[in-house]
């Protein structure tokens, strides 16, 4: 008869060093004696429990700050989630941390170990900052998240929140230099009765995107009118993917003018989306959408399809409109997809279309933010021949270093600015600046949302050279803009007959 049982034992050496032994016991009577024989097996086996602690430590921490990954801070919040499910009592917490602009502070360092130095100081920080029993995991990236146990109130979780972000404000000394930097908090609570981990961290990240939206360094945190606002989104998002094919979406036109002569150039294109229940919903709502769930490369190909094909439609119905142009949105995460040089090219043969005609408009901050990304992608749409301007020019963060190397041919100034525009407003200064910069730099320069006839003509004296807004024309339905047009020729003809009425009068 016999029996074994093994067990591990941590033990220290003479010298104090910790020595894992892995022991194994057979306990065996032989037969005709009755005294039990036992063996006893001993084996060092600290290098395989080091190995084992290595390899946990790689799986579940981070390998730049130590801190727990994305993996741990799953399982802790996982067990959090359970506990508070049991026991109300046992609320929690969870902050999902971004850093502002971190793309910018990396690239303007310009390499990556002073982007780790900046990563590893800001995660000191936010250790230090909270309480040792809460957990700071880095989830990747420039993205944190902090757990925190033991939550009662909101308001406990506010005031960390307010440290936090007046912790990260202050200079961190980064390859030899102060750098200033923020981040935006999302919060959540055990409150909202959370079933899921997941759930858990979507709804932090949803209120973090709400930091950043209402204008950075600072928290949000994920209330009840957030939760509708997300089970809304859950909605369209499923609704969207079905509405790019089924003609719900849809484009509207608004007219882009020569200033100086009032000539219609061509026109911006804009989406529309009239969903059946909701109806009307603006892109300011569903771009976003597009964006997150992928759809809007489907999205930007049906614009670019549809406006080509309109425009050619209506090139081809009178010479006088053969040089007429689109203007076409392109969002951020397009400039990301390796594509979009093939799918313009392919919206512009199946329309057969001059590349000339269409222009692409990239926002000032999409061009910034993924400039390396976007540098070569506008080097092609340029040897393709289309036109690039930059979109909402002066609302963002461009340098103006850099606008001279782009190769983009119009900027188009911000609306805002043109909002604000009163002879001798700031605005006003700076849209006269910006206008005499894009002629020096030998870009064209137009105007949106031009809304009254006095912007309309302040803008035309500083020699910007076309623009756009409601004082013009509003965005218009592809049957609107035929309308517009035999207008046009109307006009074209009865100037036309008047100019050769004066001239047959001055003969006579
Ligand atoms: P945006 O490119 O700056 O487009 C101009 C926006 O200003 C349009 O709003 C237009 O209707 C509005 N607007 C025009 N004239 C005036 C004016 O005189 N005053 C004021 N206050 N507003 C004026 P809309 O159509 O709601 O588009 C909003 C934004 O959605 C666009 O801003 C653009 O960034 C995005 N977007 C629209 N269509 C598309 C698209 O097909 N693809 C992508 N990626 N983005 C799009
Ligand atoms: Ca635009
Ligand atoms: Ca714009």
């Amino acid at each position: 008869m016999s029996s074994r049982s093994r067990l591990e034992l941590r033990c220290s050496n003479h010298g104090g060093d910790e020595v894992w032994v892995s022991a194994h016991c057979s306990f065996f009577s032989e037969s005709g004696s009755s005294a039990p024989c036992l063996i006893l097996q001993a084996h060092d086996v600290s290098a395989r429990r080091r190995a084992e602690a290595g390899l946990h430590q790689l799986a579940f921490h981070d390998a730049l700050t130590g801190l727990p990954n994305r993996r741990r801070f799953g399982d802790l919040l996982a067990q959090a989630v359970q506990a508070a499910q049991a026991d109300t009592t046992l609320g929690f917490a969870v902050m999902f941390l971004d850093f502002d602009r971190f793309k910018l502070i990396n690239d303007s360092l310009g390499h990556t170990a002073a982007g780790d130095e900046f990563l590893l100081g800001a995660s000191r920080r936010l250790r230090d900052t909270v309480r040792p029993v809460d957990v700071v995991a880095r989830l990747g990236g420039d993205e944190f998240a902090v757990l925190l146990y033991r939550v009662e109130h909101e308001s406990g979780v506010i005031t960390l929140a307010e440290r936090l972000l007046q912790s990260l404000r202050q200079p961190l000394v980064v390859a030899g230099s102060a750098l200033t930097a923020s981040a935006s908090i999302g919060i959540t609570t055990s409150l909202i009765g959370y079933e899921s981990p997941a759930d858990v961290l979507r709804d932090a990240d949803i209120a973090m995107y709400r930091a950043k939206a209402a204008g950075k360094d600072r928290y949000a945190l994920f209330d009840a009118v957030l939760h509708s606002e997300v089970t809304q989104r859950v909605r369209l998002e499923g609704e969207l993917r079905a509405a790019i094919g089924n003609g719900q979406l849809s484009l509207v036109y608004q007219p882009i003018y020569e200033l100086a002569t009032a000539r219609l150039m061509g026109f911006e294109a804009l989406a529309r989306w009239t969903h059946p229940d909701l109806g009307a919903i603006g892109p300011d709502a569903f771009i976003p959408i597009a964006e997150e769930t992928g759809l809007i490369v489907p999205l930007t190909d049906f614009v670019l399809h549809r406006a080509c094909q309109d425009l050619k439609t209506w090139q081809q119905s009178d010479p006088a409109f053969a040089a007429l142009t689109m203007n076409v949105n392109i969002s951020g995460k397009d400039v990301g997809h390796t594509g979009l040089v093939a799918r313009v090219t392919h919206a512009l043969v199946a329309a057969r279309l001059e590349p000339q005609c269409l222009h692409i408009e990239l926002t000032e901050n999409i061009l910034m933010e993924q400039l390396k990304a976007a540098m070569p992608l506008l080097e092609d749409l340029r040897t393709l021949g289309v036109g690039l301007s930059v979109d909402d020019f002066g609302s963002g963060y461009s340098s103006l270093a850099h606008l001279s190397s782009l190769p983009v041919d119009t900027l188009k100034i911000d609306r805002s600015f043109i909002h604000g525009m009163r002879a001798g407003s700031n605005e006003a200064a700076v849209v006269h600046a910006v206008v005499h910069l894009g002629h020096s730099l030998r870009k064209h320069v137009v105007a949106e949302g031009i809304e009254t006839a006095s912007q309309f003509a302040q803008l035309r004296d500083m020699g910007c050279r076309a623009g756009q807004g409601f004082h013009m024309s509003r965005p218009l339905t592809a049957v609107a803009v035929e309308g517009l047009l035999d207008r046009t020729l109307d006009d074209v003809a009865r100037t036309a007959l008047k100019t050769s009425f004066g001239l047959l009068t001055a003969l006579h």
